[in-house]
């Protein structure tokens, strides 16, 4: 080193052996040291994270989750509730492993079971859940399972699924939620007249079975069959909270014959009320699950059951404009950044509302709605400099919607 020159104070090295020396007030750091000072810092960071978690989780009170459930959900009261208080105790038994409490005492998993039509907003449920959480959320189609027949290597997948939504870093991934769509497509066939496919749904179930219950899982980072080579990570499920919806078609026929049943005994089931014959989903008991299908085991091991509501007029209405990301708000977003002011009358909204009950086009028809009424305006305003404002009112939406849509599902029906 010659006399004067600079070196890094962290390491010494002279200037003449570093690629960059950037110099402070009253000391220098060479471009090796801060990659390295970097590394302690995203170490620490993460080390703090694992610490943070039980800081961070015990904020959340079951009214806090539910709150912002709130934000993002319409209607299905009891789910929100039941929901906030499972994924409460599931990260309390995270903490309570995490501080080493006493063991003596195990909480068991909260895994969770959602029945309800297909568009209730039962995926949106687990995605909230996992935004607010700010965990890895998979979601995965328990049909895929089916279809494969090569079971134990797609259950495997599932896990996959979720290595990849943690950008493969395991231990967040082993914190992470699992959301299985359509678990009731894996039921056994049983005497429900609308199961009519003996897929080999037990086996998958058993499959399932083994990640529900918590077990130590090779799983092929990039998936299944394509890669042979690649080298197996093993994740742990035991702290994985997994959802699992379906549809459950039919379900209704064993609740009502159920009900019908202790309805002759003496026992009244809903204690002095009447019974809700349109929405009889949410009288359902683990044991009309179990005559639907699914085997026991996997019940057993989805012990907190909740039903979604079908979904009203009222709630399609507000589900147009009250989440915090409404369709509305969405479409409003989207004409503001052309500087184009967006509204849309109460008549024109209760109009699209008429239309996606009369062709029941559920919560997801919203979406296909709007985008009839609005597709136009969205191709030829941008390029109108002059236009500063849309109203869209009933007029322009029965217009539009009998243009673009409502033909074509005339044709259709
Ligand atoms: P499911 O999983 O029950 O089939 P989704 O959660 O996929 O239904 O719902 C489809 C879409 O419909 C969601 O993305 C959301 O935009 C809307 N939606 C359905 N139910 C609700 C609800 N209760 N509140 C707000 N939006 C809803």
């Amino acid at each position: 080193m010659a006399k004067d020159e600079m070196s890094c104070s962290f390491c010494g090295r002279a200037k003449s052996d570093t690629n960059i020396l950037i110099a402070g007030i009253d000391a220098h750091i060479c471009d090796r040291c801060v990659e390295q000072a970097y590394g302690i810092v995203l170490e620490e960071e993460q080390s703090k994270n694992l610490g943070d978690l039980s800081s961070d989780l015990l904020l959340k009170k079951p009214m806090e989750i539910r709150e912002f459930l709130d934000e993002y959900v319409i209607g299905q009261d009891q789910t929100k509730k039941v929901m906030s208080v499972a994924v409460y105790n599931h990260y309390k038994r995270l903490l309570q492993e995490l501080n080493g409490d006493d063991q003596d005492i195990e909480i068991e998993k909260s895994n969770i079971l959602m029945v309800g039509q297909t568009g209730t907003g039962k995926t949106l449920v687990a995605k909230t859940i996992a935004r607010m959480l700010n965990v890895p959320l998979a979601i995965v189609d328990a049909t895929v399972l089916t279809e494969a027949g090569y079971v134990g290597e797609d259950v495997e997948g599932i896990l996959t699924k979720l290595l990849q939504a943690a950008d493969y870093d395991v231990e967040k991934a082993e914190r992470g939620i699992i959301f299985i769509d359509e678990i009731d497509k894996i039921a056994r066939k049983s005497d429900n007249p609308s199961i009519t496919r003996d897929v080999s749904g037990e086996g998958v179930q058993q499959a399932l079975l083994k990640l529900l219950e918590g077990s130590v899982v090779n799983v092929p980072p990039k998936g299944g069959r394509k890669h042979p080579d690649q080298k197996f990570i093993e994740v742990n499920t035991k702290d994985i909270l997994f959802v699992a919806g379906g549809a459950f078609d039919g379900i209704e026929r064993i609740i009502s014959k159920r009900l019908n049943m202790q309805a002759v005994g003496y026992k009244s089931t809903v204690e002095g009320d009447l019974i809700d014959r349109k929405n009889l989903m949410q009288y359902i008991i683990p044991k009309d699950i179990k005559d639907y299908g699914l085997i026991p085991e996997i019940i057993g091991r989805l012990p907190v059951l909740t039903h979604m509501d079908p979904l009203d007029r009222t709630t399609l209405r507000a589900i147009l404009t009250e989440p915090k990301n409404a369709l509305i708000k969405q479409y409003e977003k989207l004409f503001d950044m052309d500087g184009i002011k967006f509204s849309i009358t109460d008549d024109a909204l209760d109009y699209i509302v008429d239309k996606a009950l009369e062709y029941k086009l559920g919560a997801r028809g919203l979406r296909s709605l709007c985008e009839a009424i609005l597709t136009d305006a969205m191709y030829e305003l941008p390029s109108k400099d002059e236009v500063k404002e849309l109203v869209v009112d009933k007029d322009y939406t029965v217009h539009a919607l009998n243009k673009n849509l409502l033909q074509r599902l005339e044709v259709a029906s």
